[in-house]
């Protein structure tokens, strides 16, 4: 990374405003009293866009930075959702209302909610477009839109969702769908899938397959299904501590992996799925089903693709270790929009967010950043109703575990961590800011053993 300081101004500006030290400004960049909660100003020291968890997350430490009136949050959806607990709606573990909450009551005091949609981003006057054709200006730039899901670019989807034995945990609207295909199954093939493109928790399409075995070996039924995993993969799981724990379990469960394979159409009148063989281009195989779970194809936010802050994917284009833009020192971003090569996972912003604080701290002061993010990510394997493997790792797939003992055990304690205790600290600690990872934890926790 060579420049880190920040010449950008919000073109809205009188010269020289930006001279004030960040958090003293009395008044926002176009001298209007910021208390009103509804946005009526176009120009905010700090603008986020999306509110998920990395949006809500950053607002509620930029808010602490600088003061709620000069941060401003743009989000259309009046509903947030704690996606990680869906795994177990899907499972008939939790309720799906227990995963949500209104937007506005996520959204940090103060903090304006611009409720639109992004629909273009200009860097270069550091400025954005929202639906109505309104221009917002910033000064520092948090990105954080998310991953956007493509069930159409599978062939009778979404339409087939329509049909019965079908659902998908990766959205609000067919989470539900599994927990009823799961109750409905009689006899048949159980096939859970993963696609050909990068996906928000990779461990997810297999956590629903296990907790499906668990669930039909609790109801007398395991010897009626016959259960599947075709990945797009050519491994269970990409660090080797946890494939081989997962391999054991797939052995010992009688599930079958059949890898390299691609869901490419779904006729769900006839209970069909078709994949494609992506060893042997064009060759396709059929499987009837009794059950079907999609995780859907998945890929950058439309208004991401082709923006001068993203790269040739369209992912925003960031240094891996302090989530600065790698062009626009005044742009950063966070979560699963960014071309970080680690897992995409709530778990994984809550470290990147600590390490984003501390980047912009040290941009507003015009120094270089120091901290470092390392790619720490976690995905809670859940392996049945009452157990989960705790993944924890880095950018180079090595395990970087926070308990001193061996995490790629199933265990009850992390069940209860992963459906319990996370929710308790995602709501109350991640969104509010003061949730950073465990890194702090496992320094402890390692030191105590020495
Ligand atoms: C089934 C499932 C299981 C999971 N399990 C786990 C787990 O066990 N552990 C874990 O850590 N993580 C898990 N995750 C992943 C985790 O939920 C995500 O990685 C995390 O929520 C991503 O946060 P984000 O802020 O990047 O995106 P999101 O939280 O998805 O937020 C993006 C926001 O941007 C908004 N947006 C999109 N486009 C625009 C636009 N044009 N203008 C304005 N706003 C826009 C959206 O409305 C959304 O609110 C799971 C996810 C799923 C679906």
């Amino acid at each position: 990374m060579s420049t880190i300081g920040v010449a950008a101004s919000c073109s809205c500006l009188r010269p020289g405003v930006w001279l004030l030290k960040p958090g003293v400004q009395k008044m926002s960049c176009l001298g209007l009293h910021t208390a009103a909660r509804c946005a009526a100003k176009d120009c905010y020291e700090v603008l986020v866009l999306g509110g998920g968890t990395g949006g809500i997350t950053m607002s509620a430490r930029m808010k602490r930075k600088v003061g709620a009136g000069n941060v401003a949050v743009v989000e259309p959806s009046k509903t947030h959702y704690y996606q990680p607990l869906w795994t177990l709606v899907g499972a008939g573990a939790k309720q799906l209302a227990t995963s949500a909450r209104p937007t506005e009551s996520v959204m940090p005091q103060g903090v304006d909610w611009i409720k639109s949609r992004v629909t273009g981003l200009d860097p270069d006057e550091n400025c954005v477009w929202l639906e109505n054709d309104k221009k917002i200006s910033y000064k520092y730039l948090i990105i954080a839109l998310g991953i956007s899901l493509h069930y159409e670019k599978i062939k009778g989807l979404p339409e087939g969702f329509h049909h019965p034995k079908i659902g998908s945990n990766y959205s609000v609207h067919t989470v539900e769908k599994t927990w009823r295909a799961l109750q409905d199954f009689k006899e048949g093939n159980a096939i859970f899938t993963f696609p050909n493109t990068p996906v928000k928790c990779a461990g997810a399409p297999q956590k629903i397959m296990y907790l499906s075995e668990a669930y039909w070996r609790k109801t007398g039924k395991r010897s009626k299904a016959n259960i599947m995993f075709n990945t797009s993969l050519g491994v269970i799981f990409g660090v080797k501590k946890y494939a081989d724990a997962l391999l054991e379990i797939i052995k010992e469960r009688n599930i079958a992996v059949n890898y390299r394979r691609n869901l490419v159409e779904v006729r769900a009148d006839k209970q069909e799925a078709v994949f494609e063989n992506l060893d042997k281009p064009g060759v396709t195989e059929v499987h009837q089903y009794e059950m079907l779970h999609v995780t859907p194809p998945m890929g950058p936010p439309d208004v991401l693709i082709n923006s001068p802050v993203s790269d040739e994917i369209g992912w925003v284009d960031v240094d891996t270790e302090t989530l600065q833009h790698k062009k626009y020192p005044n742009v950063f971003g966070i979560g699963d929009c960014t071309n970080l090569p680690t897992s995409k996972t709530a778990a994984a912003i809550a470290a990147q967010s600590g390490v984003l604080d501390k980047t912009i701290s040290m941009v507003m002061k015009n120094q270089l950043p120091t901290k470092k993010y390392d790619g720490y990510t976690s995905c809670p394997l859940v392996t049945g109703y009452n157990k989960v493997i705790l993944a924890e790792f880095d950018y180079k797939a090595q395990p970087l575990e926070t308990f001193p003992i061996d995490q790629s055990k199933e265990r009850v304690t992390m069940y209860h961590m992963k459906a319990d205790m996370m929710p308790l600290l995602y709501w109350n600690a991640l969104l509010k800011g003061y949730w950073g990872g465990p890194a702090p934890f496992r320094k402890l926790m390692h030191l105590g053993l020495k």
